[in-house]
């Protein structure tokens, strides 16, 4: 994939100029493709003398704990004394990473535009991108954020710029986003990237093993109870499962964040099942995670139903209606965009 030259460009005027202060910020819920791609990303503008912050508006999952440099990331909902807003409002660079509506960052995301001074940056794969950046590089061409990062670095200082940590922190992005490289943006670039990473020396079983082998036995429990919850119906020839979790549920299993990531693709390991829903109630709202595979468009149904948006295939959105208005909310929804009754 082409990189703008326009935009790349100006960006070399940022990393090779005057050393500055720049803030990399990452969306809300961080993922391993957020923090991969930002924490390589800040190594990178360090290596070239800037003073660099990341910042996410709130704590990760503790399976990405182990993640190199990961102690620098600054959480902005646990900074009491209000340094990371004073870094963010002196900041002369704002990178935007794995996300484009700075709308969505809540406190984090009014403190950011405060900043009317800065030149945002955004670096991101996900749709429609808003207007208001100076420098874009964004499309859903790119599996991953941290797949964009590795090959800008690539086209600014060259392969080898990329030392063993910031080659971990952007595997680890470009497996999850992926879906341990089984979804349908897979390019072969990516799998070349893959390669000279496995060549210099990248241990992806260790990797893999950290991220995906690393939970507690509540989790594992709470992903039997939730699985047995499955519901499933066909809408005109298109079949559908849905979960559902209350905050009591949760409670029972001790819910820690990140425990269900990747609760909603399991429903897709079944034939026949082409979309896969689940509802998380948290205390304000229920958060909806939506997957899908071949032609049917969760991004399309979060946008029009629920607020939300994403990837044709993985997308997401909120519902603010109790849990069983937004089941019945729901099941008419899918029998508007599938266009007919149930079977
Ligand atoms: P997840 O289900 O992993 O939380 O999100 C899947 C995808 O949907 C991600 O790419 C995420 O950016 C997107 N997404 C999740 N929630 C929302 C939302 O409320 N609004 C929009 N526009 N995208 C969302
Ligand atoms: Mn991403």
């Amino acid at each position: 994939m082409e990189l703008d030259s326009d935009n790349l460009s100006q960006l070399r005027e940022i990393v090779y100029g005057a050393p500055c202060r720049i803030t990399v910020v990452s969306h809300t819920n961080p993922d391993g493709d957020a923090i991969g791609s930002s924490l390589a990303w800040a190594a990178f503008l360090r290596s070239h003398g800037h003073t660099v912050e990341c910042v996410v508006p709130n704590r990760f999952p503790y399976f990405l704990e182990w993640m190199p440099n990961i102690s620098t990331l600054r959480i902005f909902k646990d900074d009491k004394k209000g340094e990371t807003a004073a870094f963010i409002s002196s900041s002369e660079v704002i990178f935007c990473l794995d996300f484009n509506c700075i709308d969505r960052l809540e406190g984090l995301g009014e403190t950011i535009q405060a900043n009317t001074n800065a030149r945002f940056v955004l670096i991101d794969h996900h749709l429609d991108p808003p207007e208001g950046y100076d420098i874009y590089f964004t499309s859903p061409a790119y599996s991953s954020t941290s797949f964009l990062v590795y090959q800008l670095i690539c086209a600014l200082d060259g392969e080898q710029a990329i030392d063993k940590e910031m080659g971990e922190n952007l595997f680890v992005g470009m497996m999850t986003d992926t879906g341990n490289f089984s979804f349908s943006n897979l390019s072969a670039d990516l799998f070349e990237t893959v390669a000279a990473l496995v060549r210099r020396g990248l241990d992806i079983p260790r990797i893999h093993s950290l991220v995906y082998n690393s939970f507690t036995v509540d989790r594992v429990k709470l992903l039997g109870y939730a699985l047995n919850k499955m519901e499933t119906l066909r809408v005109n020839g298109t079949g559908i499962a849905y979960i559902t979790l209350r905050e009591a549920e949760l409670r029972k299993f001790n819910f820690q964040q990140g425990d269900s990531e990747g609760f909603v693709n399991y429903p897709l390991t079944v034939r026949d099942l082409h979309m896969s829903v689940i509802f998380i109630e948290t205390r304000n709202f229920i958060r909806i995670s939506l997957r899908s595979r071949g032609d049917v468009d969760v991004s399309r149904f979060a946008k029009v139903y629920f607020g939300g948006g994403g990837h044709k295939n993985a997308s997401g959105g909120k519902s603010y209606k109790s849990l069983p208005e937004t089941i019945t909310y729901f099941r008419k929804c899918l029998r508007e965009y599938f266009g007919e009754a149930e079977q």
